[in-house]
């Protein structure tokens, strides 16, 4: 065992990935979990998800050696605030957020003494929520980010990366600047812009009724599944990850200006070009392992 008791705050779609990869690799003694509504913890209690759902942070944080905070980035803070009192000396909290530098400066001045902190991310998701929604392969191959903050324990830090690597994921460290930096252009702006073009995409389909549905080709579809995702865990990344996402989106517009000028200039060189390079960042990550070349990108059978 890695860990004697894993306590998972928030149990969704990261959570309940993380509880049923914890359970394939036998990692963790015991696991408990809360949620901070009673149908959630109904249904987890239901589902099984969890050896033990608790009904208070307190409860599920007593006595556990690894905490991780499951809950959308805006909300740990207070979580942090409210379970601190419960920790046992020697434990190490985690968490799952979507963005670092908010969520170290939003959680760590709340820790305790001899509690150790190492953040992370890891970089797994479907655009499905809530407990029903987590599979144990989630991980599977998938980069987990660690970024630990300037005191973390190097002993702890280890111990997490064993963890995540037994969970399925490859782990590398990261600053969290850095962190996120690299999440507004590979995550947090694509996901801007499928909520975008859907909008744009609905505010048409109004006007011909539903030809937009109807009719869409897999290039809207794929932006759909992206908008799909949930509003409350978005809402949180775009308000935390501000600067990050400003830069990366600028440079976007740049980009979108220059396209559309060689659209109205007939400037198929530049179109062409531009197309070619792209393509082959596309063929780049399949050669590296991180997709696959189906057109469903191979998520067929997962949930
Ligand atoms: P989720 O399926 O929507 O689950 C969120 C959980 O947080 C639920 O148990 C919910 O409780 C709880 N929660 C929501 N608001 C809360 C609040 N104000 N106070 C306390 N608890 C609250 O979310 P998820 O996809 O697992 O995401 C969890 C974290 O993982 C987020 O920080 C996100 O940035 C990160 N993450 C997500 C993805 C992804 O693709 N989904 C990928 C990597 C990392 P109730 O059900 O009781 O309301």
């Amino acid at each position: 065992m890695m860990y004697n008791r894993v306590a998972l705050i928030g149990l969704g779609l990261i959570a309940s990935s993380m509880f049923w990869a914890m359970k394939r690799a036998n990692v963790a003694g015991e696991v408990t979990g809360f949620a901070r509504t009673q149908e959630t913890r109904d249904t987890a209690r239901r589902i099984g998800l969890c050896d033990r759902v608790c009904d208070s942070v307190a409860e599920a944080v007593e006595g556990a050696d690894l905490i991780v905070l499951c809950v959308p980035v805006g909300a740990m803070g207070a979580i942090a605030a409210e379970m601190a009192p419960h920790l046992a000396p020697g434990a190490t909290v985690t968490d799952v957020g979507s963005v670092k530098r908010a969520v170290i400066d939003a959680v760590g001045p709340h820790l305790p003494e001899g509690v150790h902190f190492v953040p992370g991310h890891p970089m797994a998701g479907t655009e499905h929520s809530g407990p029903e929604s987590g599979f144990a392969e989630l991980f599977d191959n998938r980069w987990c980010l660690l970024v630990p903050t300037e005191g973390s324990d190097p002993a702890a830090v280890a111990r997490l990366r064993s963890y995540w690597e037994a969970l399925g994921s490859n782990v590398e460290e990261m600053e969290p600047e850095r962190h996120d930096l690299v999440c507004a252009v590979t995550s947090h702006a694509p996901h801007l812009i499928a909520y975008t073009m859907v909008g744009v995409a609905d505010d048409l389909g109004r006007v011909t009724d539903s030809e937009v549905v109807k009719f869409s080709a897999a290039g809207f579809r794929d932006f759909t599944r992206i908008a799909a995702s949930d509003p409350t865990m978005w809402r949180d990344v775009f308000l935390t990850n501000k600067d990050a996402t400003l830069e990366i989106l600028g440079r976007f517009t740049e980009e979108l200006f220059a396209l559309q000028r060689a659209i109205r200039t007939g400037d198929g060189d530049h179109l062409h070009d531009y197309f070619t390079r792209t393509r082959a960042i596309r063929r780049g990550i399949i050669e590296a392992g991180q997709d696959t070349d189906a057109p469903d990108f191979g998520r067929g059978g997962v949930r």
